[in-house]
């Protein structure tokens, strides 16, 4: 069986299983079983897989018409500046996330000597930001020992120095910081339950926000005031419809100079950021 005879069997199956980006998760998924780049499936077009490629095809196949996430079947995704090693044990680190990482790298003249990011996952932003500012001293929290040992492996893999600690929030922390950054969870309890099944695969506790889908946010928020240094920011990733509810809490603190609720680029509400006050 040709490259060419596999990659078109592939997306025929993945488009009955109404997967949308038929064509290209075909080719990724061939590319990975075959350990090649995308481009060469086209330059090889009639290259014969052995039977062993082929049933690795296959088995991936299977499970992502089962729901299984992509990312999650081709272990790693590019992320900013970075590339991460990824389980089912993290969040699968989306478009957004990178957004907000480029705001604050955007936002910050100079680097700043101490970073927290809160929930770390994969350790995405806190990645991302060390490679970005290598002088300055990044601290990434996480509650799952799981999500901790494969950040630990992404920093390192990316050459990168952080400090992981696995702690509830700052339950564990003392110092205090210039940046803190989260991207919790804050999808309402209800809301995951309809989900998509892809969605329905990550890690329950990277996304389920409660009730109002604002519990973790508010702990951060809260809390932050103990941990942000005099003229220390904080941004977090928050929920398209809860812009009003965040700046109202941030407000509530009484320690940011600023709150301002910002938008991705597809002009929907999505990180909230604020100034400590002197
Ligand atoms: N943006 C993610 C989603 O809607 C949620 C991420 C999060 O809760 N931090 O699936």
């Amino acid at each position: 069986m040709t490259i060419r005879y596999v990659l078109d069997g592939l997306t025929k199956y993945l488009r009955e299983a109404k997967i949308a980006s038929a064509r290209l998760e075909a080719e990724m998924l061939l590319a990975h079983a075959l350990g090649v780049d995308r481009l060469d499936l086209y330059l090889h077009p009639e290259h014969a897989l052995t039977e062993e490629q082929y049933q690795r095809v296959r088995a991936l196949a299977r499970q992502r018409v089962q729901g299984e996430p992509l990312q999650y079947l081709l272990g790693s995704v590019p992320f900013y500046n970075v590339e991460l090693k990824l389980s089912p044990a993290v969040l699968i680190p989306r478009p957004e996330t990178e957004e907000l990482v480029d705001r604050i790298v955007k936002d910050f003249r100079a680097p700043p000597s101490r970073v927290l990011d809160l929930g770390t996952g994969s350790g995405a932003i806190a990645i991302a930001l060390a490679k970005t500012w290598p002088q300055s001293r990044i601290v990434a929290i996480d509650v799952s020992e799981e999500a901790l040992a494969l950040a630990r492996q992404n920093a390192l893999a990316n050459g990168v120095q952080i400090e992981f600690v696995r702690s509830d929030w700052y339950s564990a922390l003392t110092d205090s910081f210039d940046l803190i950054v989260s991207n919790p969870p804050y999808v309402r309890s209800s809301a995951l339950d309809h989900a998509q099944r892809e969605v329905q695969r990550e890690p329950r506790r990277a996304l389920d926000g409660g009730p109002d889908g604002l519990e973790a946010i508010t702990r951060i928020i809260r809390d932050s005031v103990h941990f942000l240094t005099p003229y220390g920011r904080l941004y977090v990733e928050i929920d398209t419809d809860q812009g009003e509810r965040v700046r109202q809490l941030l407000l509530a603190t009484e320690v940011f100079s600023r709150a301002d609720i910002l938008q991705d680029s597809s002009g929907r509400v999505r990180f909230a950021r604020a100034m400590r006050s002197a």
